[in-house]
């Protein structure tokens, strides 16, 4: 008898496990039937269907098509952020986690410290990167903004560890709620889509991205995904979570106008035929920073777990394409290292570099279709 190797059997395993899990324990919303709820699961405008056999089909072709990333890759250094003061400065740590301080307000997004972004500890996607600012060094946390459930976004143990430390506010979807309660974390608030929560002079808005959710294979888009976005006085914040292309980046700009910086997953779009309803490719990236009109946008999903086939570093070399393709400045579209800040002056200031750039090259009006 052939015998098989025994990463295959772990994938088995693993995913046997995961059925498991999501039978065991599957956080769900009650409420009224709506638009994008039927009483038991979330739906997207645009239609982001995945089978188990869609999903199995990927997970078992995996390991043979991926491209192979580096076991570990190290960060060069960067100064420990520094407080805003006014304006706004952002400091990208890691995956989608990103840091903000807003006028003195901190904000983290979708923080992940685990090794693996995975249900379990000996299995799934291992980091190859730490986090760019190290977990004791990150300041009081204010307010907690969490995405969606899947393991590269909702992180149990960090959460849990930051609820302990600073006890901040953690703003989910629908439907979040409970596995937060189980894991600690007590100041939570969860929005439906078009809801926002005041806290701290800022008011959070979660908004409609094309994604899925779900922890297990039978737990599948019981709990809301979203993105949010942050009206700060003189300022607005978009961040994308995970979201694949669709109509809702043009209904944020005609909602909210312009934004002043953005938060956009460039990684994990290979097979695109998979992922495309789901994430974003580099291009997808730029059209939706385009669309959002976003003054500064920061890639996020890049560099630290391997989740698709692509390369560790071919987002990078296609974001720099995209960008020269669309004619976009690069300096609009910023890849920080991991633990690098970005400071945003405040508004009156930022007006007066817009214009003066606006004086160099005139402000393209980018038209794309849905
Ligand atoms: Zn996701
Ligand atoms: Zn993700």
């Amino acid at each position: 008898m052939k015998r098989r190797p025994l990463g295959k059997c772990l994938l088995g395993l693993a995913v046997l496990l995961a059925v498991a899990h999501g039978c065991a324990f599957q956080p769900r919303h009650t409420g009224p039937v709506d638009a994008h709820f039927d009483g038991t699961r979330f739906y997207n405008r645009v239609p982001a269907e995945k089978s188990l056999v869609d999903i199995l089909g990927f997970l078992s072709t995996y390991r043979a098509r991926r491209e192979a990333w580096p076991e570990r890759v190290q960060n060069a250094s960067y100064p420990a952020p520094p407080a805003a003061g006014t304006g706004i400065t952002a400091t990208f740590i890691n995956h989608s986690t990103v840091l903000l301080d807003i006028g003195g307000v901190r904000v983290l997004t979708d923080p992940i410290y685990a090794e693996r972004a995975s249900p379990f500890t000996f299995a799934g996607p291992a980091r190859v990167r730490e986090p760019g600012v190290p977990f004791d060094e990150l300041p009081p946390i204010d307010v907690v903004l969490v995405s969606h459930d899947h393991y590269d976004h909702l992180d149990t143990d960090t959460l849990a560890a930051l609820a302990r430390r600073d006890a901040p506010l953690v703003l989910a979807g629908l439907g979040n709620g409970a596995l937060l309660a189980e894991h600690g974390v007590t100041r939570f608030h969860e929005l439906d889509w078009r809801q926002r929560h005041e806290a701290q002079g800022l008011a959070f808005h979660f908004v409609e991205v094309r994604h899925r959710s779900g922890r297990g294979l039978l737990d599948q888009m019981k709990t809301l995904w979203g993105g949010f976005v942050v009206v700060a006085p003189g300022a607005t914040v978009y961040f994308a979570g995970d979201t694949g292309w669709g109509p809702h980046f043009a209904a944020a700009r005609e909602r909210f106008g312009a934004f002043d910086l953005c938060l956009l997953p460039i990684g994990a779009y290979r097979p695109r035929e998979f992922m495309a309803p789901v994430h974003l490719d580099p291009d997808a990236a730029v059209r939706a920073h385009a669309v959002l009109g976003c003054g500064q946008s920061i890639a996020i999903h890049h560099g630290t777990f391997q989740l698709t086939y692509e390369a560790i570093d071919e987002p990078y070399t296609e974001l720099a394409a995209a960008l020269a393709a669309h004619e976009i400045p690069a300096a609009t579209f910023r890849v920080l290292g991991f633990g690098e800040s970005l400071r945003l002056p405040p508004a009156p200031q930022r007006s007066a570099e817009a214009a003066q750039q606006s004086a160099v090259a005139p402000a393209q009006v980018v038209q794309f279709v849905e």
